[in-house]
């Protein structure tokens, strides 16, 4: 008679909010000036106040990518990030794409974010995510100076082919780069028929039925045995954000859809997986500070 099969203890994905405002995504660009930005009604301080208190009553710890322009301006709300016993990451200064800038640029950037985030945290901060996952292939030497300024990890790439971003064949899963001195923890993809679908959050995860997250993401849990790193924004839970005009078809589609939606499939989705923090799951011979 064999032994009655223990189940394996639920994986525990890693939930991370990039937190910016619904004026900064990098298909706005073209209709959106960054020395607007400053003059738009602003969502993001109230939006993430929803998520804090959406992961709260679920009691679930995660990382936020947050912005050096917004940290700048609402200070508290980093402050309650970390109290509330979630990781704070950089997610840059203002949004602007790996693949646009120098290295001494982007050096620049990721060194102010990082320092200010440290400094209203109160922690130290090993995380980063480029804007729109713009490290490319042709931005690897974004890695180098991510480990130069300090970072441990990077969530800045997905392996799939896309019109504005994307590595196509790149690791599905964590790996290291830089010399071995950073982390890359990918979005997460699910492999079908030989092709990467994102199943990792953003657009997709409003496009396609809760359904297919679900089953995606077990599936990475269950058949890959790995980890899976999903995202949102604070601005995907606002059906009445404002809409500047003038939008293109496309960008509308994109940024419109579904809108109504998000809140209620991630109530779903929290209760369906064990979450927790980037650096508690990736980055565990660490600790905690
Ligand atoms: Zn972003």
């Amino acid at each position: 008679m064999s032994a009655p099969q223990q189940r394996p203890p639920a994986a525990i994905n890693a939930m991370t909010v990039d937190v910016e405002d619904y004026f900064q995504v990098s298909a706005f660009e073209p209709y959106v000036d960054r020395a607007q930005w400053q003059d738009l009604p602003a969502r993001v301080d109230a939006n993430t106040g929803r998520i804090l208190e959406l992961f709260e009553a679920r009691d679930i710890r995660g990382t936020f990518f947050i912005l050096g322009w917004v940290a700048e301006r609402w200070p508290q709300l980093v402050r309650d990030i970390a109290a509330r016993g979630h990781e704070v990451a950089s997610h840059g200064w203002q949004h602007t794409r790996v693949s646009t800038q120098t290295p001494q640029q982007f050096r620049e950037d990721v060194v102010r974010t990082r320092a200010l985030l440290q400094d209203l945290s109160g922690q130290p901060v090993p995380g980063y995510r480029a804007a729109s996952y713009s490290i490319g292939r042709a931005e690897s030497w974004a890695w180098d100076e991510l480990a130069a300024a300090g970072h441990s990890y990077s969530s800045s790439i997905v392996p799939i082919r896309h019109d504005l971003y994307g590595i196509p064949g790149a690791p599905r899963f964590a790996f290291r780069t830089a010399g071995d001195r950073l982390l890359e923890i990918p979005v997460t993809t699910v492999c079908l028929a030989g092709r990467n679908i994102n199943c990792g959050g953003g657009g997709w995860f409003r496009l396609f039925p809760y359904g297919f997250s679900r089953w995606a993401l077990r599936r990475v849990n269950q058949r890959d045995g790995e980890a899976a790193v999903f995202y949102f924004h604070p601005w995907e839970i606002d059906p009445e954000q404002p809409r500047p005009q003038g939008l293109g078809a496309r960008t509308r589609f994109r940024h419109y859809l579904n809108l109504g939606h998000t809140y209620g499939r991630l109530q779903r989705l929290l209760a369906d997986f064990r979450w927790g923090r980037m650096d508690d799951i990736f980055l565990p011979e660490a600790g905690r500070r």
